[in-house]
């Protein structure tokens, strides 16, 4: 599903992504962790083109993203086609985004209709479930300023869903919340793991990263030290920069 390979990014002299080595299978779950400033933001943006990289590619669901391949040249895709990819790619950000002039329904079907031109009442009825899977039916007409975060971060997580993505990358989206409300943002996507989305997600909610991955991938100065199940990396880790990121958060 997801393959990231040999991907290298540098932001001037700093070398953020060195030679990264990814794939996430269809419906499986993978969560990163590493310390501030390991890279993991920039792997993600990387992953939907937000961010050019250097060298390596990306693809989703065998296609390149980004990228189309003539011979063995890569050629850079024009901006409409870069977005109608991005449709695919579901990305829910730490500070939600939501759209704050729309309602919570109008934030959802926006997307769907505006980039992907499904129909206005497909897209309604789809919202609808979407908001009930998330448990917030009766927020459909609310604003977003009158939300909770851990409301506004599931709506923004039903609009993700929205564009029926073949994969969502979460960039911690639990740590702009208040304590109290970060379990209900994690069931959200706990349930999602269940029903077999496909995922990628950062985190520093280690309990949750053990109950929820299929693979935990540990990141440091821009490469992955460390990928494997939750009992290896997370309990018997190899390497010793694993042991000592995990010692400080554990
Ligand atoms: P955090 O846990 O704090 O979110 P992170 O692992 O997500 O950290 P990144 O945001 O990917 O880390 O940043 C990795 C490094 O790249 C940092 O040193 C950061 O300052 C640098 N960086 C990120 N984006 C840019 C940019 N647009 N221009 C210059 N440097 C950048
Ligand atoms: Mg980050």
């Amino acid at each position: 599903m997801l393959q990231v390979h040999g991907v290298h990014k540098s932001f001037g002299t700093l070398e953020v992504l060195r030679g990264i080595e990814l794939t996430v299978r269809a419906g499986e779950v993978a969560v990163v962790i590493g310390a501030s400033g390991s890279g993991k933001s920039t792997l993600l943006r990387a992953i939907n083109h937000l961010e050019r990289v250097d060298r390596g590619y990306v693809s989703v669901d065998g296609e390149l993203v980004g990228y189309r391949r003539s011979g063995t040249r890569l050629y850079e895709l024009k901006e409409h086609q870069i977005l109608r990819q991005r449709t695919h790619i579901g990305f829910v950000f730490q500070s939600f985004n939501l759209f704050t002039n729309l309602t919570v329904l109008e934030n959802i079907v926006e997307a769907p209709v505006n980039a992907q031109g499904v129909g206005k009442r497909e897209a309604d009825t789809l919202a609808r479930t979407l908001l009930a899977r998330v448990g917030l039916s009766d927020k459909i007409d609310a604003y977003p300023r009158t939300l909770s975060g851990g409301q506004q971060q599931r709506v923004a997580i039903a609009r993700a869903l929205a564009l029926r993505p073949k994969l969502l990358l979460f960039d911690e989206p639990t740590s702009a919340l208040d304590p109290e409300l970060v379990g209900e943002v994690l069931d959200v996507i706990k349930d999602l793991a269940r029903g077999g989305t496909t995922m990628l997600i950062v985190t520093h909610e280690i309990a949750f990263a053990r109950e929820v991955a299929d693979t935990v991938v540990f990141m440091d100065a821009g490469q992955i030290v460390e990928q494997g199940p939750p009992s290896a990396v997370l309990d018997n880790p190899r390497e010793d920069r694993t042991r000592a990121f995990l010692s400080k958060v554990l």
